[in-house]
């Protein structure tokens, strides 16, 4: 899996004619085995202690890439934090944000997305994607 979107990462590269570069190749190996959800700045300072040359602009810059190149996804989830998460072909979730402590879970469901199909199909629209985020406490902050 892993190997599969560095392969598509570099084939996107390759096609818009950059030049593959060791900082983003280092980029990508830490994004690929990172917990999901990650931000910018989480991301960033978790590559600083090993890469000090590596600055927030090419982190920032590379995540877009990634973005762009179809194995990230971008999220932003009202926290003033624009997050990442790698994805695999195909495959959809829907997250749980807290509102309280940011806690991010994932869920899905065969008869919520099935549902969005029929509503979309009685207006004859067709869906390409779509982001479902459900907003409230965790049951820890609940307590
Ligand atoms: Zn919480
Ligand atoms: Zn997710």
């Amino acid at each position: 899996m892993k190997r599969a979107k560095t392969k598509i990462f570099h084939d996107f590269i390759a096609e818009r004619g950059l030049k593959s570069t060791r900082q983003r190749d280092i980029i990508l190996e830490a994004f690929l085995v990172s917990d999901r959800h990650l931000s910018i700045e989480e991301l960033y300072l978790h590559l600083r202690a090993a890469h000090p040359t590596i600055g927030y602009v090419t982190v920032y810059r590379t995540l877009k890439l990634f973005a762009e190149s179809g194995i990230a996804r971008e999220f932003q989830f009202g926290d003033g934090q624009t997050r990442y998460e790698h994805v695999a072909e195909g495959e959809h979730h829907d997250h749980l944000v807290c509102v309280r402590c940011g806690a991010i879970s994932e869920f899905s469901n065969a008869a919520m997305e099935a549902i969005q199909d029929e509503i979309a199909a009685a207006q004859g629209f067709i869906i390409q994607h779509h982001k479902m985020e459900l907003y409230g406490l965790c049951s820890a902050c609940q307590r």
